[in-house]
């Protein structure tokens, strides 16, 4: 797929993410990008709306040289060393938008998953079951369509400042999930912030996008009964390998 089709692709996918009657995020929330090739991806600039974005609103990016924010010891990275080696690592000199805050966190995801495309959301739904005390525990699988679509498990992000630290986080969290599970993770949630949806393909990300939110809309209505139902990790497993199952996984991808 040439780079302009690429662009287009996460052009339509943004507008979808956008769409103000999903609720997903409002105003300039939220961020999409796509996996270039293995040394470039493209990502929303700062500021730019997903339900109106067009191709302007992207930024071509170095991995690498976004990752070398991560190789940094915390205390010497400032917001304003962050600023300039965004900026620096555009791959047109000449573009002036500047790549998302959260770039080095799609670095991080870009260098250890196999995702193509990726959205993040702030679907009120989501943000409500992460602001709770309760966070990590309620995001747990409750409903064996969450398993197939999300994954038999997803990762959970304590709070941390935005930027580089919140980059580093991920990227211990995903090191973790790869050598316990040995897949890759599709869904991560991220505490009083929101979602981010790892995907082959940007009809991935759209469905595990939606299928996060009604995850979390289920298990706030299911609060009001009492302690929800959890799945054992029994349960789980069973989903995650019946035949039937891979075969509607397949076809969400
Ligand atoms: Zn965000």
């Amino acid at each position: 797929m040439s780079k302009e089709s690429l662009l287009q692709e996460l052009i339509t996918l943004s507008h979808s993410l956008g769409e103000p009657a999903r609720d997903y995020v409002i105003i300039g929330e939220g961020n999409t990008s796509a996996r270039i090739d293995d040394a470039a991806f493209w990502i929303k600039a700062s500021g730019a709306y997903l339900q109106t974005i067009g191709a302007s609103g992207f930024v071509e990016v170095d991995q690498a040289r976004v990752m070398q924010l991560l190789d940094k010891a915390n205390d010497d990275v400032t917001d304003d060393e962050v600023t300039r080696a965004l900026a620096a690592a555009r791959v047109d000199q000449t573009c002036t938008a500047r790549p998302s805050v959260e770039t080095v966190l799609h670095a991080v995801l870009y260098r250890l998953t196999d995702a193509r495309f990726i959205g993040h959301t702030h679907p009120p739904a989501a943000v409500a079951v992460l602001s709770s005390a309760r966070a990590e525990d309620l995001t747990r699988q409750v409903m064996p369509d969450g398993i197939v679509v999300c994954g038999a498990h997803t990762i959970f992000v304590p709070y941390v400042d935005p930027g580089v630290p919140l980059a580093r986080e991920v990227r211990e969290r995903v090191n973790h999930f790869i050598e316990t599970y040995h897949e890759m993770p599709r869904t991560l949630w991220l505490q009083n912030h929101g979602i981010f949806a790892l995907g082959s393909s940007t009809q991935q990300v759209e469905h595990i996008t939606a299928m996060a939110v009604k995850h979390a809309r289920i298990v706030g209505a299911a609060l009001a009964w009492g302690e929800p139902h959890w799945l054992s990790e029994h349960d789980i497993a069973r989903i995650d390998t019946r035949p039937d199952e891979l075969l509607r996984r397949a076809k969400f991808k």
